[in-house]
């Protein structure tokens, strides 16, 4: 560990860098937290299934949703942990990810087929019509981000419009994605649509960390679930699934929520 952050710690973090608790201080004492968004070693994360509850744990959250790039290899192995840390809930999913648009597949396990890299419109609108049929709630992912690439910027490749997509069925968009993607203009496209009676279901709002690696991210969002005491009793996917399709979340952002890894890591190399 001398190297600290700058060795190679690819599926190679030890354990002990996990074990503290933190939560911003703008979130409520009580609140059921569910992050969206989260990759492993089965994609381009550098933490093991395992590392991935347990970041989880530390950063004050009740559920969370894996979805490595165009895998599901890590979903069987995260579940299989289910038992061991029933403190959180743990949700298979799958990024589904193009150049021109990155999709959260959420509560699947994998997705069958081909993903093209620029896929056309018509792959889109059927990779959301096919993961809806096998059960999943589709997220439209950090759209600020996917049209910031280069590509995009230049008018090459075309990120697909929010009314596109709600026209394609998609369930919710993320509107803060890892430590400073923030969508606004998403929030107040879908006010607008309300207030015009316009908006024919509910959409979720949600948040995502986008975890990679953990000794350089930290958390600065949070999507608080508004779930019933009944509901809390037994906060299982269904549940979760059920308060996400009629849009009861709440979005927490903490941009200055920071505390530098590195300086944890030495403080816990001298002890
Ligand atoms: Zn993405
Ligand atoms: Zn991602």
């Amino acid at each position: 560990m001398k190297q600290g952050i700058y060795s190679n710690l690819k599926g190679k973090i030890p354990d002990y860098v996990f074990d503290y608790k933190r939560k911003s201080d703008i979130l409520p004492e009580k609140g059921f937290f569910l992050d969206t968004h989260a990759h492993t070693t089965a994609s381009d994360g550098w933490m093991t299934p395992e590392q991935c509850i347990k970041w989880h744990i530390a950063n004050g959250f009740n559920a969370f949703v894996l979805t490595d790039h165009n895998t599901g290899k890590n979903n069987k192995p995260i579940l299989e942990l289910q038992d061991k840390y029933p403190e959180i809930v743990i949700i298979p999913g799958f990024e589904w990810t193009t150049l021109r648009i990155h999709l959260n597949f959420l509560g699947i396990e994998d997705f069958p087929g081909k993903i093209k890299f620029n896929s056309t419109d018509e792959q889109i609108k059927s990779a959301i019509k096919k993961a809806k049929e096998m059960g999943a709630l589709v997220q439209v992912n950090h759209i600020t981000w996917t049209m910031d690439q280069p590509m995009l910027r230049k008018g090459k490749y075309t990120h697909p419009t929010r009314d596109q997509l709600l026209e394609w069925g998609v369930d919710g968009f993320e509107i803060n994605n890892e430590m400073r993607w923030y969508d606004p203009k998403t929030v107040h496209w879908l006010e607008r649509l309300k207030q015009n009676n316009q908006l024919l279901r509910p959409i979720f709002l949600s948040t995502g960390t986008d975890v990679h690696n953990p000794l350089k991210e930290w958390v600065t969002c949070w999507t608080e679930l508004l779930l019933t005491p009944e509901e809390l009793k037994d906060p299982n996917w269904s549940v979760i699934k059920k308060a996400l399709s009629e849009g009861r979340t709440f979005r927490w952002v903490d941009h200055d929520y920071y505390e530098p890894f590195e300086a944890k890591l030495l403080k816990l190399n001298k002890t």
